[in-house]
């Protein structure tokens, strides 16, 4: 089986299990977990910034940050497609009580003029946009990463107008590697960071909030609110520091392995191969002679997995469980249907 749905798939290695086996863990809630600890404090400096907190999953590391950005009736700007308003089942509107406004899907082809254009000044009757939060990498458009030019326009945009900037970085690692941007380089921008351990990097669950030490204490407050304060959770933080210090750099790999799927699938129109630049390839396959659903059915027969995300549209994202020959397998499976 080869599975191209999610790098979520990904299985624990032996050498992460071993750092899992082996972690020193204490009850996390009363802060005396020093595995956890070890990893708040590695994750804050990777980006330059004062504190951590690791969360259980990338939704709750946005939600709770979100939750200390923008207080109740507050509005949140963000892209159309973004991930805090597609697949966080509402939160930011149910836990948080925030109003969100979105631009029109643009991947990372993101304008901060436009952004600028959008923002709300507090005043009566009046929604006043208190945060903006941009994805990185974008997850929907097929991986797009945002320049770092952009993102300090961007920057300079919400700084003018006193309002936060978060980042729903659960792929930063790969835009990291793909574009050589140090990760302090982006610390430096955003009020908050969410970042993923368990995407990209293999680790089984856990995400890493980062900010200042005040918000990261106002956001220990909230992760307990919403359920995710955790015990011996330096098990997970034990995988997710080995992951750190183990599966950053080869995701170059990971996105030559993407850019050979996207190579091999452009002759058919449903890719543009100098779009992908980390380790997810959009099919657009609104023009093809398969939907989604019959693509994903044809090829799973064949043992080769993709996700579909619309009527005309799937992904293929590579991970750490494939190989070279494992994608080899699935340019054979995809071509072979899409030329019948
Ligand atoms: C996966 C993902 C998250 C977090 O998802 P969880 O499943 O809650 O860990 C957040 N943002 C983006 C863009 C993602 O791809």
């Amino acid at each position: 089986m080869v599975d191209l749905r999610s790098d979520t798939v990904t299985r624990p290695t032996p050498g992460m299990r071993a750092a899992m086996a082996a972690a020193e863990v204490g009850d996390d809630v009363y802060g005396e977990d020093p595995t956890v600890n070890a990893l708040e404090s590695e994750v804050a400096a990777m980006f330059g910034h004062e504190a951590a907190l690791f969360a259980p999953t990338g939704s709750m590391a946005n939600q709770v940050a979100l939750q200390t950005l923008v207080p109740p009736g507050g509005e949140l700007l963000c892209d159309a497609d973004a991930h805090v308003v597609t697949y966080e089942v509402g939160a930011a509107a149910a836990y948080g009580g925030i109003s969100s406004r979105t631009w029109p899907p643009v991947g990372g082809d993101l304008d901060p003029d436009l952004v600028a254009a959008m923002i709300r000044p507090a005043g009566y009757g009046a929604v006043p946009t208190r945060a903006v939060a941009v994805e990185q990498t974008h997850n929907r458009s097929g991986g797009q990463i945002i320049g770092l030019d952009v993102l300090r326009g961007l920057r300079a945009v919400t700084a003018d107008a006193g309002v936060a900037l978060h980042c729903d970085g659960a792929r930063i690692w790969h835009a990291h590697i793909a574009d050589s941007v140090p990760l302090a380089d982006y610390g430096a921008l955003f009020d908050t960071l969410s970042v993923c351990l368990s995407k990209g990097l293999g680790a089984p669950v856990g995400s890493v909030l980062v900010g200042s030490a005040e918000r990261i204490a106002a956001a220990r407050v909230l992760r307990k609110r919403m359920g995710g304060g955790m015990r011996q959770a330096g098990v997970l933080a034990a995988a997710g520091r080995y992951a750190l210090r183990h599966h950053v750099e080869r995701l170059a790999d990971d996105h030559v392995r993407a850019a050979r799927l996207a190579h091999a699938l452009a002759p058919y129109g449903i890719v543009e191969a100098e779009q992908v630049r980390s380790n997810i390839v959009a099919l657009d396959l609104t023009k093809a002679p398969v939907d989604a659903a019959a693509l994903v059915d044809a090829a799973g027969v064949e043992g080769v997995r993709l996700a579909a995300v619309g009527p005309g549209a799937a992904r293929l994202v590579t991970h750490l469980d494939l190989d070279d020959a494992a994608v080899d397998r699935a340019v054979e499976v995809l071509t072979g249907i899409l030329g019948r």
